[in-house]
């Protein structure tokens, strides 16, 4: 993975010549970063692992894709005494699939510590089998319900836990996560570390944040438009007949058509699409099936064995379509994925360019295509506005 990192954007390449073992002393991560295929830190590695091994509480900000989960990962793991086999580290993240992607990050980079175990605590599974794996875990990654619960029992005893990370922490901070992250946070022991990561970073996050931090270190590498530099974005207008403006289902149909005669002449590995509502994302991925493509879909009303199944199914290329709602949009990082296209526009900017984040990882190219219908003429002006670049699609 990483064999290529010459030809990457300066969003992951740094010219010190260092490698990771500058910054790590421990052997066996040295191997397992090794074995993992990465050779040289990006930038946020550089700066935020330093300052996290210190022990300092830290709020770390760079684009989506640019090694930010290897950063606390790594961190994770260092804290970890494996004399002691109790829970020592908490990562809290906002969807299942984030949790279950770190769980694997996490036991890849300490492939050749054989006594370290990292165990995803999430809903949709079972609670017996948490009780279970609690009692041989020392790194605990989890969503912030299933967290909460198992704090609730006596199963989980939280004495040893000296790092708690937030991934995501904007979301995390969001009305819907924060109280249950101050109940995880006021459980843990007072003398613990606090690390967060978000691509993006409001004063309102540092603010929020503020409750939970002790003079934190702050390194912050993305300007104010976060989007990587290697992915191009594009619109396409969609072509619908004057009368039939109004009509939700007859622009779906006109986007559906527009999606088809996209995927057969952009060139692409794989490929996920947007959109806001359930009904047609699975409409989209029979039409998108029944032309030939190798298409599945995942939404937060799928149970939790088809969301992994799926997850599964794109990691190892049986799928070259995901159509996706934005459970998905945030994190996500499958490293084939060079296209992604926005049937609608999301509610917000921010979730805007993290969906576009989820290609152009660590610095490899892609392809953002937003499908333009009669009502998505304000949000495409909001991003140019806001300085996002997003050009006509070529040829179109
Ligand atoms: P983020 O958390 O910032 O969104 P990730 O940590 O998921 O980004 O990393 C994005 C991709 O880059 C992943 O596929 C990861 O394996 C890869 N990657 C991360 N750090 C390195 C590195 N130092 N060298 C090579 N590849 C890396």
């Amino acid at each position: 993975m990483a064999s290529n990192i010459h030809h990457r954007s300066a969003d992951v390449r740094i010219d010190e010549d260092v490698d990771f073992s500058t910054l790590i002393r421990n052997s066996l991560l040295l191997k397992g970063l090794g074995q993992s295929g990465y050779a040289k830190p990006s930038p946020i590695q550089l700066q935020a692992i330093p300052l996290g091994r210190l022990g300092v509480d830290l709020i770390a900000q760079a684009k989506s894709g640019t090694g930010k989960t290897v950063v606390f990962s790594v961190i994770a793991i260092e804290a970890v005494n494996l004399s002691v086999k109790q829970p020592q580290v908490i990562i809290v993240v906002p969807t299942r699939e984030i949790a279950i992607q770190i769980r694997d990050v996490i036991r890849n980079l300490s492939q050749c510590m054989r006594n370290l175990s990292c165990e995803a605590f999430i809903g949709g599974l079972s609670v017996q089998e948490d009780h279970r794996k609690i009692t041989q875990c020392q790194i605990m990654v989890g969503t912030p319900g299933r967290l909460m619960a198992l704090m609730n029992t006596d199963k989980l005893n939280a004495k040893d836990i000296k790092l708690i990370v937030m991934d995501e922490a904007d979301k995390l901070m969001a009305d819907i996560f924060k109280p249950q992250i101050q109940y995880i946070y006021q459980r843990l022991p007072t003398t613990k570390q606090c690390i967060a990561f978000s691509a993006t970073f409001t004063d309102e996050l540092l603010e929020s944040l503020n409750g939970f931090m002790k003079s934190p270190q702050i390194v912050r590498l993305t300007t104010l438009v976060p989007t990587l530099e290697e992915v191009q974005q594009y619109y396409e207008n969609v072509q619908v007949d004057e009368n039939k403006m109004e009509m939700p289902l007859e622009i779906y149909k006109a986007k559906f058509e527009a999606v088809g005669q996209l995927l057969s002449k952009v060139p692409f590995y794989q490929c996920m699409i947007f959109l806001n509502s359930v009904p047609r994302a699975m409409e989209l991925t029979k039409w998108l099936t029944d032309m030939g493509w190798q298409s599945g879909y995942i939404h937060a009303g799928l149970t939790q064995i088809q969301r992994i199944k799926v997850m599964e199914q794109m990691r190892d290329f049986k799928l070259r379509v995901l159509v996706c709602s934005d459970l998905i949009a945030r994190g996500i990082d499958i490293d084939r994925v060079n296209l992604v296209i926005n049937v609608d526009f999301p509610w917000e900017i921010e979730t805007y360019l993290h969906r576009v984040g989820r290609t152009g990882r660590f610095g490899m190219s892609g392809i953002a295509v937003n499908l333009i219908g009669p009502s998505d003429h304000d949000f495409l002006q909001a991003l140019l506005d806001h300085g996002v670049t997003v050009n006509p699609l070529p040829g179109s």
